[in-house]
């Protein structure tokens, strides 16, 4: 990398790296170019990385969604397949970045403070609870004026709305009159096996740690001191989809960074359960193409991983030629290494981008609401 060169096209050389891709002017119209602000890149443009994914699970795994079951089973032909919802990975995912973040705030905190232009304490954190929920904590102002509009659903209190993670994945108005919406959409993962091969019912003793009783608060089914638990049986499969839109190539970099290093899954401590994310097939569009749902029933009852990476590949350059379709065992090991050798410019750079991108959208609001 010449010293000379932009931050964009740095960070598309080390993409072309992790992609096995000569010319790095076959990458740049799916990324966005935020070296400066514009308020061009406040709306979407049409740059899209479809990342497809596999999540082994490595133990059994303990999948329960808010308010449902133990497991989340998707009917489909005549069987029952587990399933893991996007925002399950995503705040795993959100979790990971922060860390990363935050590690590196420790060591490069003056670096960070001057493309922030502030001199306080960064703090970003997630805090996710249901609109409804039964959280004894103090809320703050905006919590309290969202449940008094009546929201239900999960939102998330914390987020600082300067920082990477939250431009890339999102956040909700604090004083701002706009919202950023996540640049980073999903739909569902699907079990390759139906349940009754993925699925294991265990009986656990219900001492709760804390309190020593056998009351359980977050669910299980009772019976009488002891409680049932459905697990995901280790090795299970699952398959879905990512697309990454309009971001610049080193939010892009974090973004895969911190996906292939999330290693487990499930907001509450006695929930989390390893998983390992294989990723075999990128494909760089001007849309989205194919889904969670499309590959799964390319892959449905296989239970070897080397198979259904085979399978994966095999449909998606069959059937999307006219896109950029990349294809690899796995480019997890490429992922890390490149990134692993650049990962301060590369955090700094996500900075910078970051706070561009949250002035390109201040212009742009600002130039929609002037006469
Ligand atoms: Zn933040």
């Amino acid at each position: 990398m010449s010293a000379d060169s932009s931050s964009f096209e740095k960070g598309l050389n080390l993409i072309a790296n992790i992609l096995n891709e000569r010319n790095i002017n076959e990458l740049k119209p799916y990324f966005a170019n935020l070296d400066q602000p514009n308020q061009e890149n406040a709306v979407p443009r049409g740059r899209v990385a479809n990342i497809f994914l596999i999540l082994v699970s490595e133990g059994e795994l303990v999948i329960r969604h808010e308010g449902g079951e133990d497991i989340s089973i998707a009917r489909l032909m005549d069987n029952g397949y587990p399933i893991i919802l996007h925002e399950k990975l995503v705040s795993a995912w959100r979790r990971e970045t922060l860390e990363m973040l935050r590690h590196h705030y420790d060591t490069y905190k003056d670096n960070v403070n001057k493309i922030r232009g502030k001199n306080d304490e960064w703090h970003c954190y997630l805090r996710p609870f249901q609109g409804g929920g039964k959280r004894t904590e103090q809320k703050s102002d905006v919590e309290k004026q969202e449940k008094s509009k009546g929201k239900n659903e999960e939102y998330i209190g914390g987020l600082c709305g300067e920082c990477p993670n939250c431009m890339i994945f999102g956040y909700a108005v604090k004083d701002e009159n706009y919202n950023v919406k996540s640049r980073i959409e999903g739909d569902l993962y699907f079990s390759t096996l139906p349940e009754n091969k993925s699925v294991v019912v265990r009986t656990f003793n219900a001492v709760d740690e804390t309190t020593h009783t056998t009351y359980i608060p977050t669910g299980g089914e009772r019976t009488g001191v002891l409680f049932r638990l459905s697990l995901i049986k280790e090795g299970t499969i699952f398959v879905g989809k990512v697309a990454i839109k309009d971001l610049s190539p080193a939010e892009f970099l974090l973004s895969l960074y911190s996906l292939v290093n999330t290693t487990r899954i499930g907001g509450v401590k006695s929930d989390f359960g390893k998983i390992k994310v294989i990723i075999p097939n990128i494909i760089l569009c001007e849309h989205e193409v194919s889904s969670g749902y499309d590959i799964f029933t390319k892959v449905k009852d296989k239970n070897d991983t080397t198979e259904v990476v085979r399978a994966i590949n095999s449909y998606l350059s069959e059937n999307f030629k006219n896109c950029k379709v990349y294809t690899n065992t796995d480019f997890t090991p490429n992922i890390n290494n490149v990134i692993k050798s650049n990962e301060n410019e590369i955090i700094i750079n996500a900075w910078k981008d970051s706070t561009n991108f949250k002035k390109s959208i201040e212009k742009f609001v600002n130039a929609k609401q002037s006469p």
